[in-house]
């Protein structure tokens, strides 16, 4: 089967200091990636590169057979490609029924909210609460919540266990991994928690330095102890 995202000698950075160098790496319908490396390894920039927050200085971007290079936010989430940036970026002074309203803002017809609350019910007992009066792992759901909102058939996702609780993030994991089955959905996963990206997703690459120094499937991953030690520190 063809890739739904398809990247090819990606190479962007901040100003004229490039943090990606010639990363290649593909993601089809239905399958969770893992991004893996060290802090500062370039997993975040990556992220933040696919969705077009950042430009490329060079290579190729695919996404189901639109090339991505200049295309505006809009368009994008439009076409498919939803983004949950590290520190989540709830609107913490709109309310969990305002945040989702604004993730599928770009839909047309606009969905209801209902079936981001059937996958997730504590934000449905929440709804009518500001984002500033939520726990974190609410806060994680709510980003989630938003993304799913746009209807995305790709989730470019920035460490979803970042300050939560193992049983919070394990939910998180199971819910990845339902949506994937069910859906069809594609992520792209950057975790800092090697076991737990791994323990949900079918590929992983690990980065680092800004270069793609491994990619394999995901039990190969877990199992090979010298990558490990080398770039992931356990
Ligand atoms: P972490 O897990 O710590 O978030 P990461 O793998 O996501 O690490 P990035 O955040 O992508 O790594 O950072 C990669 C490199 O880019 C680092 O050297 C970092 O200092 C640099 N960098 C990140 N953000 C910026 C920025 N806004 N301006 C300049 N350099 C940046």
């Amino acid at each position: 089967m063809s890739a739904l995202l398809e990247v090819e000698g990606l190479t962007a950075g901040y100003g004229a200091a490039a943090v990606l160098h010639d990363v290649s790496l593909s993601v089809r319908t239905k399958q969770i990636v893992a991004v893996l490396g060290a802090n500062g390894a370039g997993k975040t920039t990556l992220l933040r590169a696919l969705s077009g927050l950042l430009p490329a200085e060079r290579g190729r971007v695919v996404f189901d057979g639109l090339d991505l290079r200049g295309v505006k936010v809009e368009r994008m989430v439009r076409h498919g490609i939803a983004h949950v940036p590290e520190g989540r970026g709830v609107v913490t002074e709109l309310t969990v029924d305002e945040n989702l309203r604004l993730g599928s803002l770009w839909r047309k017809p606009r969905p209801s909210n209902d079936g981001i609350y059937e996958l997730f019910p504590a934000l449905a007992r929440r709804r009518d609460h500001l984002g500033h009066q939520l726990s974190g792992g609410e806060r994680q759901m709510l980003a989630i919540g938003r993304a799913l909102a746009a209807e995305p058939r790709l989730l470019l996702l920035d460490e979803p266990s970042l300050g939560l609780a193992p049983k919070i993030t394990a939910q998180i994991m199971a819910l990845l991994r339902d949506l994937r089955d069910r859906t069809g959905l594609a992520v792209l996963l950057v975790e800092q928690n090697v076991r737990s990206a791994l323990s949900v997703a079918d590929e992983g690459l690990v980065l680092s330095l800004g270069r793609v120094v491994s990619r394999n499937d995901a039990a190969t991953l877990a199992g090979d102890a010298d990558l490990r030690h080398a770039y992931l520190g356990f």
